[in-house]
């Protein structure tokens, strides 16, 4: 039988009404011929809730535990959506991580899938289960520890399962009825795109739009999942949705293809360091050893043999960086003057395979940021990216700005 992967997020399983509308269109899918493999998250705001439970019981708290509890919402989700279904008639039971087996790596809070063996699952279907419902999220580590897969790793057990199973198609349902030029809570005038190039959302992803997980992209492109992303609130037919694809299936072409913006960064300087071979090394390996998420780094021009180091992280890793930094002070690999948080930035970007070959993107990103008196704290640029670190309270005013100047409301 052909076989379909539905993940469904916390918003279309938010309530038990709604978790009866996502397991309709599943029974849906099996009437026309489907085996159906499920991916649910937690009910919204659960992974939140436990996430402040955990960090409110013990600051740098155990990883392994974090995930023990973390990954718990997608448990119930699963078993209620197994029910619902067997309510109606529909052959289905519920898979945890574990159980899959879904082996991952021992990266805590950020692991990776090593394998999904198929023929547990498999075995069901041919003795006529019609949908295996799976909790997405989480997995098992080579010591039997529980783990999960990042925030939003819903979405990669969805496409690694459809990987693994060979899927016609992985349909990500969402509370929004595709990707868009932006973040359509962001901006009014951001408009869905039927497509767009596996590459382009990965940027999209990694630089903070959250309706895909990075890594589900990453694995969609390696193993060449088809994915969809579409509503599950309204009706679709065939062509809803986005569809996420290689590069040359889409038609529409333009230096800048969305926009996209991560609100919670910091940006830390470790003011006057000894300017000498390996301290870069000296400074971003323990940061690294604490699990800190660096992104952009800015180093400055050198005066009197010292210079300023600037980078960013999430908000969140902030304490650990400082902690991180001062040991590395007290063990007397690194010195420095000051160490300065500055806590209230937002990075911005704009994403787009025509920048390969089209010049002076940037400097029209840097004026439209300018005719809003935007200032700009750090840039970086790849590719077909360009990123820059500005003040918080700028940040839907920036996104605006730049859905603007790039034309993204109308189609090219
Ligand atoms: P789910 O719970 O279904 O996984 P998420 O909240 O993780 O849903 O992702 C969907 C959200 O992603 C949307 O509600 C939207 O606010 C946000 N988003 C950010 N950027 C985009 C974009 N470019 N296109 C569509 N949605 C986006
Ligand atoms: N429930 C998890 C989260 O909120 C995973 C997911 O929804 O994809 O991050
Ligand atoms: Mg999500």
């Amino acid at each position: 039988m052909p076989l379909l992967v539905m993940k469904f997020g916390g918003t279309s399983v938010a309530t038990l009404d709604r978790i009866r509308r996502a397991a309709k269109r599943v029974g849906r899918e099996v009437a026309n011929g489907y085996d159906v493999i499920v991916i649910v998250s937690a009910m919204a705001g659960k992974t939140n809730e436990l996430v402040g439970w955990v960090e409110e019981t013990s600051k740098f708290f155990d990883a392994r535990e974090y995930d023990a509890v973390v990954s718990s919402g997608e448990n119930v989700t699963a078993g209620l959506m197994a029910l619902t279904l067997q309510e109606m008639d529909v052959a289905a039971r519920s898979w945890q991580g574990w159980q899959v087996p879904l082996r991952t790596t021992s990266a805590h809070s950020a692991a990776r899938i090593v394998e999904i063996p198929t023929d547990n699952i498999s075995g069901r279907f041919a003795d006529g289960m019609q949908v295996a419902v799976v909790a997405g999220f989480q997995g098992v580590s080579p010591e039997g520890r529980i783990t999960t897969l990042g925030r939003g790793g819903s979405d990669t057990t969805a496409v690694a399962f459809a990987a693994a199973f060979g899927a016609e198609r992985c349909d990500i349902y969402t509370d929004v009825d595709g990707v868009y030029t932006t973040d359509p809570r962001i901006s009014s005038k951001a408009r869905k795109l039927d497509r767009i190039a596996f590459e382009e959302m990965l940027e999209l992803a990694s630089l903070g739009a959250k309706v895909l997980q990075t890594r589900s992209v990453e694995l969609a492109m390696r193993y060449g999942v088809r994915v969809r992303v579409l509503s599950s609130f309204e009706d679709n037919d065939e062509n809803a949705g986005t569809i996420v694809c290689a590069e040359e299936d889409i038609v529409e072409s333009r230096p800048v293809s969305g926009v996209a913006y991560s609100r919670d960064e910091a940006k830390m300087t470790l003011m006057s360091v000894a300017d000498r071979p390996g301290i870069a090394a000296a400074i971003f390996g323990p940061l690294a050893d604490a699990g800190v998420n660096v992104d952009m780094i800015v180093q400055n021009i050198s005066e009197e043999g010292r210079t300023d180091m600037t980078f960013s992280c999430p908000v969140g890793d902030v304490a650990r960086a400082e902690r991180a930094m001062n040991e590395a002070k007290e063990r007397g690999e690194i010195n420095f003057s000051g160490l300065v948080a500055d806590t209230d930035v937002c990075k911005v970007s704009v994403v787009g395979i025509g920048m390969r070959s089209q010049s002076g993107v940037a400097a029209q990103m840097f004026r439209a940021l300018r005719d809003e008196g935007i200032n700009i704290k750090v840039i970086t640029t790849s590719e077909i990216k360009i990123s820059v670190l500005i003040d918080r309270k700028y940040m839907e005013l920036a996104v605006q700005a730049l859905h603007d100047t790039f034309g993204l409301d109308r189609a090219a």
